[in-house]
């Protein structure tokens, strides 16, 4: 059968650990299964260090995205490098997903696992900065900060792991945190290091209004106290935004599947979205805790109820 005609039993959009992880249950059960996604391994590969996956005391995540990746591959999922653009129902229970690359592939079932994209400060200077010195990755352009003094923003374990990471490299690590210290939410573990670290200091109720510069770097930011409204400025050479993410449901929303408040795809116990045959896992969904452990559990859960799903589907027709 040529994949034109061919009908998978689900199609996985997403190549993190939510749908990776759902990728080996699929293909164990049997099921014809095909995972596409841009960012092989998911966004875990843009964490520093991983020290809370079971099984691994500490790991790079990258190296653990790409774990993952070798899994799946090892069991023969399919899996494509692309961008999934549009997913539609043909005819009753088949969806039509069609690919960047102009594919159109038919599925008896999809699994959205798309995630989470790094939120924006939306200030001036930072379009205009990003790749010159404002970074939504720190693993990936901590070292071209050798020496340099920078800032990281936001009060979540994401700021304080990653200004940890950065401190290896940078001359300066600052956290900016627009609210006050009652508010941050780091992992306590992460909490104490930042606090022991030489390198790191904290500045709370700050909130940049924006970036500036010359032409190609930045020079310093300009700052508001939120308790006072005065403003200053702050000098900087790098600013990595670690403001958490917001979720990627554009192709649950285009499907009709009922969100949350944040946009989050709403799923049962049984990873169910509102919409029979679509089923969601990983960040990308309701669930309260954005781990990589709860995004694989997902997956696997995901897995198994779409199983269910299909091999009755399959009987109905
Ligand atoms: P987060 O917990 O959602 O925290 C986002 C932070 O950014 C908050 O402090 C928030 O401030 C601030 N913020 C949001 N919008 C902002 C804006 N426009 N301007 C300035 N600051 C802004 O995000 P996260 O730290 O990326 O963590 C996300 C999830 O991933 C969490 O569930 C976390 O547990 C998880 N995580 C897991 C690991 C791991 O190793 N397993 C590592 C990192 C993160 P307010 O408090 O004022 O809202």
């Amino acid at each position: 059968m040529t994949e034109a005609n061919k009908t998978y039993d689900i199609i996985i959009v997403g190549t993190g650990m939510a749908g990776l992880a759902s990728a080996i249950y699929a293909k164990r059960f049997g099921m014809e299964t095909l995972v596409i996604g841009e960012l092989q391994g998911g966004t875990i590969t843009q964490t520093h260090l991983v020290e809370n996956y079971p099984g691994y005391k500490s790991i790079s995540g990258f190296e653990l995205g790409m774990k993952f990746i070798e899994h799946a591959a090892s069991v023969e999922s399919e899996i494509k490098s692309t961008k999934v653009t549009n997913i539609t129902h043909t005819k009753a229970g088949i969806f039509e997903v069609e690919t960047a690359k102009g594919e159109k592939l038919l599925t008896y079932s999809v699994l959205l696992a798309t995630g989470l994209a790094h939120r924006k400060l939306g200030v001036p200077g930072e379009a205009k900065y990003t790749n010159k010195g404002v970074s939504y990755c720190a693993t990936c352009d901590g070292p071209l900060f050798r020496g340099k003094k920078v800032i990281v923003v936001g009060g979540g374990d994401s700021a304080f792991k990653e200004s940890l990471f950065l401190a290896e490299h940078a001359e300066h690590v600052t956290i900016m945190y627009r609210r006050g210290e009652e508010n941050l939410r780091p992992e306590p573990i992460n909490a104490q290091r930042v606090e022991a670290h030489p390198k790191i200091d904290l500045m709370l109720n700050t909130v940049i209004k924006e970036i500036k510069g010359d032409e190609n770097v930045i020079t310093e930011l300009l700052i508001e106290d939120a308790l006072t409204s005065e403003t200053s400025t702050f000098e900087a050479q790098g600013v990595f935004v670690e403001i958490g993410g917001e979720a990627r449901s554009a192709l649950g929303i285009d499907l009709g599947c009922n969100l949350d408040g944040r946009k989050q795809i709403i799923i049962d116990r049984y990873s169910r979205s509102s919409v029979p045959g679509v089923f969601a896992a990983g960040d990308v969904t309701d669930s309260e805790w954005k781990q990589g452990v709860i995004c694989a559990a997902e997956g696997a859960a995901a897995a198994y109820a779409a199983y269910g799903y299909v091999n009755k589907k399959k009987l109905e027709n």
